[in-house]
């Protein structure tokens, strides 16, 4: 039986057998790059085509909307709800605003988002890559505007054959303006995260946005028409890192895509079947159905490999052809390389996947890992300080001496107001006993302490002067200013303190 299926598949790729002493082919020079095969993926319905257009749509959304959303800080605040304020350095989250001192909480993010990379990876193979990468959603979009424009598989095959005419010419062209129509907008999107979104938009197209702001969408938006209308599926075997490393992130309990070949073969067309009723065919009818609808275009029935982004679109369409044929769905399947073997061997009858694919040690750790960094992030949000004082002593001079006899030493001391409404404050020396302080610019005679007010959102620099009689300090002493917000009631609110040296003659 084997010997007459090697024959059909000799038929079926019209190459025959090698004779001894026949006139060989010559040999055909090899290539380091392989020139690129036009992929036409077909469309298909089903469950996982489904769930990938609803994410494709909330992803989008999301990304198209949130520029426009509005969230109201306060007067003289931006009202935009995402926000990266680059004029005044801040990122605005809804209700959160990140200084850029406070930096690490976008480390923080970004090591949430790889380290929930490496989770998904490690439950469900490249899910990220299949569903939810801006590369596979803007594509997604690309095609199904081809699709619209130019028909499906075969009339895309079709028109390209065909001759330049005025219906080829118009239907190429209308594909390449609203490809780059989507490519121009999505890059407008992107920097209306920049500065107030109405603003922008009016500012961009009267003109009067500065040129960073077209580099920027001329840039972006050619390698979005790039990336998902003319290299699409190259950009994930060729281009992107993530295939290669995914690798170390899975296991033999990882839910992959996979063919079903112990079911499957020996492999024969409905032609075949009827052609050579002694052969036990298997289940899969060599429809090539799967690869048709394949958007990197490959066969999963050669096994797992780079390209396949597991987006389980041949699922879907093998469990159409299943379901025609009369044969129970799943020969091409969800399933990791455990249940697989289990399948094969006979000891499992169908991918029967439950929640100890999901919960093993590696994805605990991984797990556990994002969480105590997640809960440490928003703790850490939740009670930061809105309040912060940088100290810079004067180095030239150190001190001088004062006709009164006393040591002054100079001091800048910033205070950050990190609030969005204006605020009360009040310095005062901490150590120092015999010394006190004098501020320019508020006018008070020397005292331990001091009120100023600083605007919301706001730094004020306050020139510092501290004086101690000359007889009471030698040398180098340290001590500290401690500053407080206070409330209407003059009530301290949040306290910040930063440590000083106060430096004089040393006395012998
Ligand atoms: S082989 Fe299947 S899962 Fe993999 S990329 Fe192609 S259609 Fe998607
Ligand atoms: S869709 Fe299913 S039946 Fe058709 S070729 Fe692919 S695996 Fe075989």
């Amino acid at each position: 039986m084997v010997e007459v299926v090697d024959t059909l598949k000799r038929e079926a790729t019209g190459k025959a057998a090698g004779n001894v002493g026949a006139p060989q082919e010559p040999e055909e020079k090899t290539s380091l790059y392989q020139a690129r095969r036009k992929i036409y993926p077909q469309s298909i319905s089903g469950a996982y085509r489904h769930l990938k257009s609803m994410l494709a749509i909330v992803f989008m959304g999301i990304y198209f909307i949130l520029p426009w959303i509005r969230w109201d800080r306060g007067p003289g605040a931006p009202d935009q709800a995402v926000l990266v304020d680059l004029a005044h350095r801040r990122f605005y989250f809804f209700f959160i605003e990140i200084w850029p001192q406070e930096f690490y909480y976008i480390a923080g993010l970004l090591i949430l988002a790889g380290i929930g990379l490496f989770v998904a990876t490690s439950m469900v193979g490249r899910a990220w890559c299949g569903y939810a990468c801006w590369q596979t959603v803007w594509t997604d979009m690309f095609m199904w505007v081809e699709r619209k424009i130019e028909g499906d598989r075969n009339a895309q095959m079709k028109l390209d054959k065909t001759p330049w005419n005025a219906q080829k010419i118009i239907k190429r062209g209308l594909k390449h303006a609203v490809w780059l129509f989507i490519a121009f907008w999505t890059a407008l999107t992107f920097i209306l995260y920049f500065g107030n979104a109405p603003d922008v938009v009016k500012w961009f197209f009267t003109g009067q946005a500065p040129s960073v702001a077209y580099w920027t969408v001329a840039i972006m938006g050619g390698i979005t028409y790039m990336f998902a209308g003319i290299m699409r599926e190259q950009v994930c075997i060729y281009m992107c890192p993530w295939p290669r490393i995914q690798g170390a992130m899975v296991d033999e309990d990882t839910l992959i895509v996979t063919y079903h070949d112990w079911r499957g073969e020996p492999r024969g067309s409905m032609r075949d079947r009827k052609k050579h009723p002694e052969i036990e065919f298997g289940d899969c009818i060599d429809c090539g159905k799967c690869v048709h609808v394949c958007p990197t275009g490959i066969d999963i029935r050669d096994g797992q490999q780079l390209a396949c982004i597991t987006c389980a679109l041949c699922i879907d369409a093998c469990n159409s052809v299943m379901e025609k044929i009369g044969k129970p769905r799943g020969l091409i399947a969800y399933a990791s390389v455990k249940a697989y073997d289990d399948m094969a061997s006979g000891k499992m009858k169908q991918a029967d996947f439950g929640w100890r694919n999901f919960i093993r040690p590696r994805t605990i750790v991984y797990l556990t890992v994002w969480m105590l960094i997640a809960a440490g992030l928003v703790l850490h949000l939740a009670t930061r300080d809105r309040l912060q004082i940088n100290v810079i002593h004067d180095r030239n001079p150190m001190f001088v001496r004062l006709s009164t006899g006393e040591i002054r030493n100079a001091y800048t001391v910033r205070v950050l107001n990190m609030q969005l409404e204006p605020r009360q404050f009040r310095i005062r020396m901490e150590g120092l006993p015999e010394g006190k302080m004098r501020i320019l610019g508020l006018d008070k005679p020397p005292a331990r302490e001091f009120t100023f007010d600083v605007k919301g959102n706001k730094a004020r620099a306050l020139r510092v002067f501290v004086m101690v009689p000359g007889s009471k300090v030698s040398g180098r002493q340290e001590f500290g200013f401690a500053i407080e917000a206070l409330d209407k009631d003059g009530k301290p609110t949040e306290t910040a303190t930063n440590k000083a040296v106060f430096e004089a003659p040393a006395r012998r």
